[in-house]
């Protein structure tokens, strides 16, 4: 039987080319970067070409390009680094974040800020959380469950205007804007300065690179406090010996995400509008989240007074490969966060199902899919 995969904003199967770019360095190219023969040497050019390589994507210098194990390190990085270099500080988060973001704010003085019934960010309730002793704002670029992309040049001009007052009134705490960038980066626009972010999380498990891989960009002069302390590497942010395969093959999953963003976006959006299209013919389907602000692979749907699980189980049965709410989120129980923002009650958190499509994606898989799902729910 023919699988079909829908879960690519769980996981994306890595692609050829990252894979044939990384084998050399788990090889002939063992060496330690920071060992001081010629041979260790060739491989600590190669990491700082990958860091260069990232940097060229992001428009930023490779100095500010910190490689970590993956998102999640990225983000606790990024809250954990400015916190505590801030004692005492705020921070204000989206109620929509992904549970990195959210549970490691839950360590300092915190505020969530809403989001409306489509799951975009409600920016003048943000812009009222902000006070004088806020450092750090960290609002996600697209959303993992809806797919909802967030207005962050929005927030980035709010952030300017806030800091802009401060300094007028002799208030000289920073203030950072954060974004963690893991869903969008097949999709969307990395160029930091034109985001206006100042510190950007990447994660290569998302982007057909290898998991536990990725990066958190910091603009030069945020202050941070290290994460992992040791050795030093990672200009002592991040301490222990690279993992140079791993660094290598996000930066080329990374530049083919980019390289091929503005084709795929196209062919998944012409694919997303037949998925809303054919659900919308089930009985009880509602779709979530914006149409508008939304990333182009993803479909969220709830299906009146059905069980998820059950639904998900049949359709693995089938073949199909779906999701309700996050993998990410390996042990949770509770209905999702996320719709729980948006207004969804319980009953229609449990009765939703999350579609996410990618580079494997064709039409007869979206029809497929739902000829099962209405079968299932006849
Ligand atoms: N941030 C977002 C928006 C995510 O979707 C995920 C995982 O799905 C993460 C962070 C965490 O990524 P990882 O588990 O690879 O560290």
């Amino acid at each position: 039987m023919h699988t079909i995969y829908l879960d690519y904003a769980a996981a994306t199967p890595p692609d050829e080319r990252v894979l044939a770019a990384m084998q050399p360095y788990f090889r002939e190219q063992f060496f330690n970067p920071s060992a001081t023969y010629l041979a260790a040497k060739a491989v600590h050019r190669d990491v700082e070409a990958a860091r260069a390589g990232v940097a060229g994507v992001l428009g930023a210098r490779p100095a500010d390009v910190l490689f970590t194990a993956g998102g999640t390190e990225a983000n606790n990085l990024a809250i954990h680094g400015v916190m505590q270099a801030f004692p005492g500080a705020r921070m204000i988060v989206s109620s929509i974040e992904h549970e990195s973001i959210l549970a490691t704010a839950r360590a300092y003085a915190h505020a969530e800020a809403p989001v409306r019934p489509d799951g975009v960010l409600d920016v003048s309730a943000l812009e009222k959380l902000i006070d004088d002793n806020t450092v750090l704002v960290s609002v996600q670029y697209a959303n993992n469950e809806v797919g909802a992309v967030q207005p962050l040049r929005e927030v980035a001009a709010l952030v300017r205007q806030v800091l802009a007052g401060r300094r007028r009134r002799g208030n000289s705490l920073p203030l950072y804007l954060h974004s963690d960038a893991t869903q969008a980066a097949n999709y969307l626009d990395l160029h930091v300065s034109r985001l206006g972010v100042d510190l950007l999380t990447l994660n290569g498990g998302k982007i057909y690179g290898p998991k536990q891989t990725g990066a958190l960009w910091a603009r030069t002069g945020v202050a941070l406090k290290p994460l992992v302390y040791g050795g030093g590497q990672e200009r002592g942010l991040r301490s222990g010996t690279e993992n140079v395969p791993g660094i290598i093959g996000f930066c080329k999953a990374l530049e083919i995400a980019q390289d091929m963003r503005a084709a795929e976006a196209g062919r998944l959006r012409t694919l997303q509008a037949l998925f809303f299209e054919l659900l919308e013919q089930l009985p009880g389907a509602s779709i979530n989240g914006s149409r508008r602000h939304r990333l182009p692979n993803n479909v969220h749907v709830t299906l009146a007074g059905q069980d998820n699980e059950r639904l998900l189980m049949a359709l693995d049965e089938a073949g199909i490969m779906a999701a309700a709410g996050s993998a990410c989120a390996a042990s949770d129980e509770e209905p999702s966060h996320v719709l729980r923002a948006m207004g969804l009650s319980d009953a229609a958190a449990q009765s939703s199902l999350r579609f996410t499509m990618g580079r494997g994606t064709a039409e007869p898989d979206i029809r497929r899919t739902v000829e099962a799902l209405a079968g299932l729910i006849a």
